[in-house]
């Protein structure tokens, strides 16, 4: 698995395109959804507070892994680069964040609640159960990424931010930016079903997310 990318224009746009896909989508409203690309040796990360639509290639802030520290670019990096930066450090397998305000992920996390995998494409793309972090009031940055660490767990592509929003992972921004839909489709699947959501057994839900990776479109 690619777990790295090269720092090219090319990406740069891509991270744009998929914000303004977040938009389009209803998963995010204005700018309240970031993105971060793991690079060799740091992350790429979207700017604080700007207009997607307004975004340039060049406007994208590489950031330090470890202390956030900016390594190159003009503009502030995303609010929630602490964020960002801890999960990615936590977790190496993971190359692309995807933070997202999505409507019924955001609703589940207003109300504190897990969800167990109980929907396939679940299983297979972000495949584990996806737990909420503690409350964190706003603007504690650093708190709220201990906080996202302390619950993601090894497996699951996706945490939800307590009575804020959601962070899902992939090994590419289309494949996170997907994910995120699954994640919001089984949401909304959760709160429609309510308590006769009946979870896959979890050998299974191993299975499915070891024939995505590994099978899937590849025998
Ligand atoms: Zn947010």
């Amino acid at each position: 698995m690619n777990n790295c990318f090269d720092d090219t224009t090319e990406l740069r746009q891509e991270i744009i395109d998929i914000c303004l896909k977040l938009n389009k989508l209803g998963l995010c409203i204005a700018t309240w959804g970031n993105i971060s690309v793991r690079l060799r040796n740091c992350m790429l990360i979207t700017p604080s507070r700007m207009d997607y639509a307004a975004m340039r290639p060049e406007d994208m802030v590489a950031v330090a892994l470890d202390d956030g520290r900016k390594l190159s670019g003009d503009r502030l990096p995303s609010s929630e680069t602490a964020l960002h930066g801890a999960l990615l450090n936590y977790r190496p397998d993971i190359a692309v964040l995807v933070h997202s305000h999505a409507p019924y992920a955001s609703a589940l996390a207003c109300a504190h609640r897990a969800l167990p995998v109980f929907v396939e494409d679940m299983a297979q793309i972000i495949g584990a159960a996806v737990n909420c972090t503690a409350y964190v009031p706003g603007g504690r940055h650093q708190d709220l990424a201990e906080a996202a660490c302390k619950v993601i767990g090894q497996t699951a592509m996706a945490v939800l931010l307590a009575n804020h929003g959601v962070v899902v992972g992939g090994s590419s921004l289309q494949e996170a930016l997907t994910a995120t839909l699954v994640l919001e489709k089984a949401a909304m699947i959760q709160i429609n079903a309510g308590s006769d959501i009946k979870p896959i057994p979890e050998d299974q839900v191993t299975e499915e997310r070891y024939r995505y990776l590994y099978k899937y479109g590849k025998e």
